[in-house]
């Protein structure tokens, strides 16, 4: 089982006006066999620059790519391991389903039997069977896009890249073609590298995120990791709802805010005592109380209720709102407008980031 490395790669673009642009800046990256990588990062970070590097469809000004121990960046595209499925669908209109799988297969002059055998599995594995002889206009955006993973996959990759696939389809099919693309992936045990600006896509399919912000990686984690642990205040702000709250360093391992202490599990020793860092915290991970049970002094400002949670705002004493979300059984004593709370926070829902 070979998985794909990236080793030092960079790739510059001279923009139209002639300023360079490090679309990727030193990329070196390990992503392991059978797993669903996610590159995940705003407009612009190099995310498309990265997959087509890896498909052959850009060349690398230095750097290499491996898949195993085999050097796969200075091959023509045609001869990688790698398929891409690309956003538009590209299907053949004037042919069917079953011709559309087929085709791929049939330009390598591979067995007749085979074509048959694997066309067929195909059609199984993204639960097409039924559909075989229809023409592509007589599908739905979902099933057309289950026909072109299909076609991908027919041609047995190594490696699937996908490149924002799931923005062209609406809301709800988009939730269920993320189980979907999850299932396939599994079932085949090909390393997909799926591309998205979606949080929560990465989130919920990846088996590993890396977090890009112009051209390099800012973190690479698990789901939970990248969530939960933050390596900084990018990677904080851009995955999920946070608050950031100012703090200074206690000890290497507590902060202090608005003149508590607070203990964190993280290791605060590369900050020196007193320095000034950013608390951060999600909604959802913090606690709120009566005031007189202690935690930092608030006053509520406003209470939505969304059916299964409630948000709410309050200001805390020096004037920094903080976004809170809270579960049910709900506490309409504090749930109101007005009323003094006390917010707490515990150690391992705290992140200490850079101011
Ligand atoms: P993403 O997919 O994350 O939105 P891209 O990889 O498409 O980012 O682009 C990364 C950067 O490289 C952007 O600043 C983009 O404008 C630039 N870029 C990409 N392709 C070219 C190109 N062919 N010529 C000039 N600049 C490019
Ligand atoms: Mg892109």
């Amino acid at each position: 089982e070979s998985g794909l490395t990236i080793n030092r790669a960079r790739k510059t673009f001279r923009s139209a006006e002639g300023k360079l642009v490090h679309a990727i800046d030193d990329v070196s990256l390990n992503i392991e066999a059978g797993e669903f990588f996610v590159l995940l990062g705003p407009s612009g970070c190099g995310k498309t620059t990265l997959l087509r590097s890896i498909g052959g469809l850009e060349t690398l000004d230095a750097g290499e790519i491996y898949l195993g121990n085999q050097r796969i960046d200075e091959m023509p595209p045609y001869e990688r391991p790698v398929n891409t499925v690309f956003q538009s669908y590209a299907l053949f209109p004037n042919m069917t389903v079953e011709q559309n799988i087929a085709f791929g297969l049939e330009m390598e002059k591979k067995p007749k039997d085979y074509i048959k055998r694997k066309t067929r599995e195909m059609l199984d594995l993204v639960h097409l069977s039924e559909i075989g002889k229809r023409l592509p206009s007589q599908l739905s955006g979902g099933q057309q896009q289950r026909v072109a993973l299909a076609r991908s996959l027919a041609k047995s990759p190594k490696v699937l890249l996908l490149d924002e696939s799931l923005s062209a389809l609406d809301f709800k099919l988009r939730r269920q073609m993320r189980v979907e693309l999850k299932r396939l992936q599994r079932e085949t045990g090909i390393i997909f590298i799926f591309v998205t600006h979606d949080q929560e896509e990465a989130l919920s399919m990846a088996d590993h995120i890396a977090v890009f912000s112009k051209g390099k990686p800012e973190q690479v984690g698990t789901p939970e990791e990248i969530y939960d642990k933050p390596a900084n205040r990018f990677v904080a702000d851009f995955i999920g709802d946070i608050n950031f709250l100012d703090a200074t360093v206690h000890d290497a391992g507590s902060v202090e805010v608005e003149g508590k202490i607070f203990p964190v599990t993280q290791d605060l020793s590369e900050y020196g005592r007193g320095a000034a860092v950013s608390a951060a915290v999600r909604p959802e991970r913090i606690t709120l109380g009566a005031a007189k049970d202690g935690g930092l002094q608030a006053s509520v400002e406003t209470v939505t209720y969304m059916g299964s949670d409630i948000r709410c705002h309050v200001r805390l004493a020096d004037g920094t709102p903080v976004q809170i979300r809270v579960n049910p059984p709900f506490d309409s004593e504090l749930l109101t407008v007005g009323a003094k709370v006390g917010v707490t926070v515990s150690p391992d829902h705290m992140r200490v980031v850079e101011r």
